[in-house]
């Protein structure tokens, strides 16, 4: 088996060399005419922040291969900033060229110009509604489904009509190679779109499963039971999520990702610990028994799995963040590991705490201590108050920092304090895994 950094690095490698390779093949099939430096270099530019905006389907194709080098945080991540690179390169190859060569202006009058231009001024207005909605989606107060969607409809629009325009300006890939790079790219953009859209979730629909039972929890948070129906289901490495359908179609936009939280070798039954916070999850309470959903999963690599030489971990969770922390605790005490389990769990009342009394067990069959921080403890409250800080944090945590993995999931506030707190206790910055609940 290859060794996880090597396979990460060399889909670095494979995304370098792609989106270089319209560069490349101008390198060795230069445009038949000398244009000069400038208009070459622009062109280039152009070329290269297509070939990335292409890229991004593959990015955001949830392949699994992909997802367990990295994780989709960091995918996601990278999705984000790679999108302003090349969105900084398209808009710069147009500027070069007005500056180099200024009679190109007119081809920014719409009505005059020829369709590769018109093309091009599309794709760049397409591309400048994909960037504002995406940073500015909730200043704008755009609702995530809408966004989704006018996300993908938007990718597409600044893809195809750039593709319209490279090949519509032609003189650069008047050479047969360049065309079968142009098509080549188009054509795999084209089937990642028809993968993710119709292809996955046909498959989906062959693997339905059934909802068992939806359980009230502490903290205004519904665990819903699902049982693989005609197929065997998935196990999973706990602390992984996968994407739920309820009852509609997967065809339709309307996934919400969650992590499992219950026991990862299981297949029979997967449980999901929803917090009802908006529009999906305050419709969880009022899902029959019977009503049939679809799960693309298992994805993810918050997971202690991955950790197999570890002494031990110590989890630090806050509010719903305990759902991926409850399924490693449960398969731990199923499969009988005996290393210790420092469980470090941020609530606002004692009331609130979900999973409080399932929590309890399993210190009886787990080497597993419990700190519970409380922001709003009751008045007779000797444990922890406040906010897990670095104080906290000192108190508790093995004095032999490297000895242990720290897994960190909780509100995004929570998380970077805690991260950071760990850093100034020394604890190695490879030792810190953080799982983000809100991707947008
Ligand atoms: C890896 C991962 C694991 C998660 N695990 C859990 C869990 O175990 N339990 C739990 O309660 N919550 C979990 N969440 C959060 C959960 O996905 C969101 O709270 C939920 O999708 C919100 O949907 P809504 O329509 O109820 O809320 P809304 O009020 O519509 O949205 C609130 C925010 O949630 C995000 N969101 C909304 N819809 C989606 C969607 N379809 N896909 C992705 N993000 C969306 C957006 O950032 C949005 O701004 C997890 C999220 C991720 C990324």
């Amino acid at each position: 088996m290859r060794s996880p950094v090597i396979v990460a690095a060399s889909w670095i490698g494979t995304y370098i060399l792609i989106a270089l390779l319209p560069l490349l093949l101008l390198l060795v099939y230069p445009a038949p005419e000398d244009k000069g430096f400038w208009i070459d270099f622009s062109v280039a530019l152009g070329f290269i922040g297509l070939a990335m905006m292409a890229l991004q389907f593959a990015l955001t194709a949830r392949i699994n291969r992909i997802e367990a080098s990295y994780g989709v945080d960091i995918i996601l991540q990278f999705h984000r900033y790679i999108s302003l690179v090349a969105f900084a390169l398209i808009l710069i190859h147009p500027l070069i060229l007005f500056v180099a060569q200024p009679e190109t202006l007119q081809l920014l009058n719409f009505f005059t110009a020829p369709w590769r231009a018109r093309m091009a001024v599309l794709a760049t207005l397409a591309l400048i509604a994909l960037v504002v909605t995406t940073i500015w989606r909730q200043q704008l107060k755009i609702p995530y489904e809408p966004w989704r969607t006018s996300h993908g409809i938007f990718a597409v629009l600044a893809v195809s009509l750039g593709l319209g325009h490279a090949i519509g300006v032609g003189n650069y890939l008047g050479l047969f190679w360049k065309s079968v790079l142009w098509t080549g790219i188009a054509l795999i953009a084209l089937w990642l779109l028809v993968y993710v859209r119709l292809v996955k979730p046909w498959f989906m629909l062959k693997k339905p499963y059934l909802v068992e039972e939806v359980r009230p929890e502490r903290g205004n948070v519904w665990t819903l039971a699902l049982r693989p129906i005609g197929h065997k289901g998935f196990c999973f490495e706990p602390g992984q999520f996968a994407w739920i359908t309820l009852d509609i179609s997967p065809f339709r936009m309307r996934e919400h990702p969650f992590s499992m939280s219950s026991n990862g070798d299981n297949l029979e039954r997967i449980e999901f610990s929803i917090k009802a916070l908006g529009d999906f999850t305050n419709t969880i309470k009022d899902v029959a028994p019977g009503t049939k959903a679809f799960l693309d999963g298992p994805y993810g690599v918050f997971t202690t799995e991955r950790y197999e030489d570890s002494a031990g971990f110590v989890l630090i969770a806050g509010g719903i963040g305990i759902t991926p922390m409850m399924s490693i605790l449960l398969t731990a005490s199923k499969r009988k590991d005996e290393r210790p389990y420092l469980l470090i769990y941020a609530s606002k009342k004692w009331e609130d705490i979900t999973f409080r009394e399932e929590l309890n067990e399993l210190q009886q069959k787990l080497d597993l201590k419990i700190i519970h921080v409380l922001r709003e403890p009751p008045e007779d409250w000797s444990g922890e108050t406040g906010y897990v800080d670095k104080e906290l944090l000192q108190r508790y945590i093995p004095k032999r920092r490297g000895t242990r993995q720290y897994l960190i999931c909780a509100a995004p506030k929570m998380m970077e304090q805690v991260e950071l707190a760990l850093h100034q206790l020394d604890v190695p910055p490879t030792n810190i895994h953080m799982e983000h609940f809100n991707l947008v």
